[in-house]
């Protein structure tokens, strides 16, 4: 990685970082006339310490196979995105993924401690540390996370683990409105149950599903929930129990409940399937925005009146614990005016989650595709200062320009 990046420094080409190319906002894509330089074989374990509860691997490993390399020590590495099985630690750090227990467990930068990266000018920079605790000098490692490739190239990090919590137990609602689903969402707050996974589809979603898989899912209902308890011990059961009183007392209409690993497999599964069910309608355009979960009632309200307005279909789905939300709009891609439609409410969308004091990307990253709402959403003060630190990683602006910042 060093020889190629000094290379491309001394003629000035444009380099573009790519692990999995499983991104979702363009990041890895090729520019005209770059490098790309795919981490995908440096795939190597560098260390496991079980007593640090540290992990150091190189870039192009993917996800799953570091939780299955620390399981036998009952150890986890818990960011999961729904890629898992296909993406890589390089592009996860690179886009600060997030995923399905993130509510409990938080997001990659969570688990983070240091990297190894290789810089515009081809020299390699160390950050971090393997302690536990540590305060020495400005974050480098917090900066590099979520940075898409534009500051340096990771060739290694040293991840944190946790203890593997117990097999969880899951529970399915399914509510006849938003507004009772959002009641259901603040009524765990209040209860004070903390699920170890809170996901969300809408009616067209649930219904894409089922038409595709036929799981007997509630085709009345106006949204589902499923959430998943982790506690140890008999606490588990009790979690669940709380959890199903409050989905009951929020006005659900039908609550199933299990303790059984597989048959929340089977539950999960229904989820898994929301964005290939809502593809199977036409061409789809998923957006990630995410809102403070205070708001997400007012954005789960919102997008059905954006689509009846712009006159096209939006399937709603994602992590309503974490306020993000990933409304997939369906468009017939051989037809321009659905193209165009579809575009308008992407941005009408995006501007509405803004409102509420949300992001334009809860996970997926600008990439090339969110670069208009920047601005709007960090402010000039903001967006000038972040382009300074470019700048001074990467004064000949090498580093996959044009993405991000
Ligand atoms: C079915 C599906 C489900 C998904 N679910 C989720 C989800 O639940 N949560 C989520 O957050 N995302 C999700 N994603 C998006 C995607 O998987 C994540 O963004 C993932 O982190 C990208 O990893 P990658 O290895 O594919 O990186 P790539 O797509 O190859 O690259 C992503 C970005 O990282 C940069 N990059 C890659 N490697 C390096 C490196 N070594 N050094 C510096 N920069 C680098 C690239 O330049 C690019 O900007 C999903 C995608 C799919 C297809």
């Amino acid at each position: 990685v060093r020889a190629i990046v000094g290379v491309a420094a001394r003629y000035r080409i444009p380099i573009v970082p790519r692990g999995a190319g499983s991104g979702l906002s363009g990041g890895a894509a090729a520019i005209e006339g770059c490098v790309v330089i795919s981490l995908e074989r440096m795939n190597q374990f560098l260390e496991f310490d079980p007593r640090d509860r540290i992990v150091h691997v190189q870039p192009g490993v993917i996800n799953a196979d570091v939780t299955d390399a620390v399981r036998s020590d009952g150890l986890w590495y818990p960011p999961d995105p729904a890629s898992s099985a296909f993406s890589t630690i390089g592009g996860n750090i690179a886009t600060n993924a997030g995923g399905l227990c993130c509510v409990k467990y938080g997001v990659t930068a969570d688990y983070v401690m240091g990297l190894e990266v290789v810089l515009a000018d081809g020299s390699v920079v160390v950050t971090g540390r393997r302690t536990v605790k540590g305060v020495a000098g400005l974050n480098l490692t917090g900066l590099f996370v979520g940075s898409e490739g534009t500051l340096g190239i990771i060739t290694s990090a040293r991840l944190k683990l946790r203890p593997r919590p117990a097999p969880a137990g899951t529970i399915v609602a399914f509510f006849p409105s938003t507004a009772a689903a959002g009641r259901a969402i603040f009524g765990l707050t209040a209860a004070r149950v903390e699920p170890a996974l809170l996901e969300i589809m809408d009616h067209t979603t649930l219904t894409a599903v089922d038409d595709w898989k036929r799981m007997d899912l509630d085709r009345d209902a106006a949204v589902l929930l499923l959430a998943q308890s982790d506690v140890s011990g008999s606490g588990r059961a009790e979690e669940i129990i709380a959890m199903s009183r409050v989905f009951t007392e929020a006005g659900a209409t039908y609550v199933a409940e299990t303790l059984d690993d597989e048959e929340g497999e089977q539950l999960l599964a229904a989820r898994r399937l929301a964005y290939p069910a809502l593809e199977r309608l036409g061409a789809a355009m998923l957006d990630d925005v995410a809102v403070p979960r205070s708001r997400l009632p007012d954005l789960l309200a919102a997008i059905p009146v954006i689509a009846d307005d712009r006159g096209v279909l939006v399937g709603m789905f994602g992590q309503a614990g974490d306020g993000n939300m990933h409304p997939t709009i369906v468009f017939d891609r051989n037809d321009d005016e659905s193209y165009r439609a579809a575009g308008l409410a992407f941005d009408d969308i995006v501007t509405c989650a803004l409102k509420l004091g949300g992001t334009a990307t809860g996970e997926h990253g600008v990439g090339l595709l969110k670069h208009r709402f920047l601005e709007r959403e960090l402010g000039a003060a903001a967006v000038g200062l972040q382009r300074a630190v470019k700048r001074t990683f990467d004064p000949l602006g090498i580093l996959n320009p044009g993405k991000a910042v």
